[in-house]
């Protein structure tokens, strides 16, 4: 495969020019879409520890304020609430536009099915718009759902996929096509520097306890002594990444000038019941594993081939599996043990 899946377009080659995070150069400012999230906010404190200013934009609907809590006393942060599937103005000058707003977790897409898809396709829309008016680099978080339920494994980013469009997790999986479609659209047509990173699972500190995605769930139920539900016989596969290196990643990309679609994500590949054993034996509890039905479409194996990352990026993970995990839960035990103390 060659390391440039598109054209080099004048944007490209104005943004090979600029200076790179890794010289210690960074953005001046960023704009991060849905960076009161998971993923979001941790590019917000990473952003500002390499010295970008960062706005967040965000309406909370899956994310939280607390996530950038400690980032709210900084001059260069700020957070502003916005729905971008409305309308998205920003009135200083932006170099970067990292798009990360759109529920993520089954548990969100299902329950927001038509949101999803507004945000993929009008948020989209408007946050490529702002790149466009402000000449900024643009990167769309998109997500190794495109593949769906793939037929190729491990799944490299010339696959086009398998995906049911009708299905359940439709909405997700299509609204992620069309907003890949849109960016290489205000690539192509309208000169905008862009790049697309398709990320697979990633896992860490500030996930949801009740987001419905397998690791938070099963740490969830470990630390309340409940059974850990696997989906089916839990033979299915997963590959993690931590935070951390996803972040790394996205900014390595960011900051490369390359157009993508580039895979981001961990290629140490175990069954969803592995996970569910390593998280009884990380917390130490004494849990079971109770099996409940699969979700429809839920797919059976998944695994980034990560070739072009390195080729390009030098990218490769860098925290194993169990640092990730101890990470994770002892994140956990304190936010579940303040969320019991604001209760009592
Ligand atoms: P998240 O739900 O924690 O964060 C999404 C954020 O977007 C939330 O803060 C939410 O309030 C915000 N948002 C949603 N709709 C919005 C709107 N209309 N206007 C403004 N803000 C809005 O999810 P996450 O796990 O942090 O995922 C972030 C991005 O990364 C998503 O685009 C997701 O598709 C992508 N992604 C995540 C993963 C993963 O493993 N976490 C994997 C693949 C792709």
């Amino acid at each position: 495969r060659r390391p440039d899946a598109l054209p080099a377009t004048p944007a490209e080659e104005r943004s090979s020019t600029r200076p790179h995070l890794s010289d210690g150069a960074p953005f001046r400012r960023a704009v991060v879409t849905g960076g009161a999230g998971f993923l979001g906010s941790h590019l917000c404190s990473e952003l500002r520890r390499r010295g970008t200013e960062v706005l967040c934009v965000d309406n909370f609907l899956t994310g939280t304020p607390r996530n950038v809590a400690h980032l709210l006393g900084d001059p260069g942060f700020r957070l502003v609430q916005c729905d971008i599937t409305d309308y998205m103005h920003v009135p200083d000058e932006v170099d970067l536009v990292l798009h990360f707003a759109s529920p993520a977790s089954p548990v969100d897409y299902l329950k927001l099915p038509i949101h999803t898809l507004k945000v993929g396709a009008l948020g989209t829309l408007h946050a490529l718009g702002l790149a466009k008016e402000k000449g900024a680099r643009f990167l769309l978080a998109s997500t190794s759902e495109v593949y769906g339920d793939p037929q190729v494994h491990p799944q490299p980013e010339d696959y086009w996929g398998h995906v049911n469009p009708v299905g359940p997790r439709g909405v997700y999986d299509e609204a992620k096509r069309f907003a890949e479609a849109l960016t290489v659209a205000y690539r192509s047509e309208n000169d905008v520097d862009t790049a697309i990173v398709r990320i697979f699972n990633t896992f860490g500190p500030r996930m949801r306890p009740f987001d419905g995605r397998a690791i938070p769930t099963f740490i969830r139920q470990a630390l309340a002594g409940e059974p850990l539900t696997v989906a089916g016989d839990g033979s299915q596969t997963r590959s993690v990444c931590y935070v951390d290196d996803l972040v790394r990643g996205v900014l390595a990309l960011a900051a490369s000038g390359h157009s993508g679609p580039m895979n981001i994500g961990n290629p140490h590949e175990q069954s969803v019941l592995q996970i569910a054993h390593d998280v009884i034996a990380a917390t130490g509890s004494s849990s079971s594993v109770e099996h409940v039905a699969r979700p429809v479409d839920d797919p059976t194996v998944r695994r980034p081939d990560t070739t072009l990352a390195t080729q390009v990026l030098g990218w490769e993970p860098s925290i194993s599996w169990r640092t990730g995990l101890d990470r994770t839960v002892a994140w956990f035990r304190e936010e579940l043990s303040d969320d019991a103390s604001r209760v009592a």
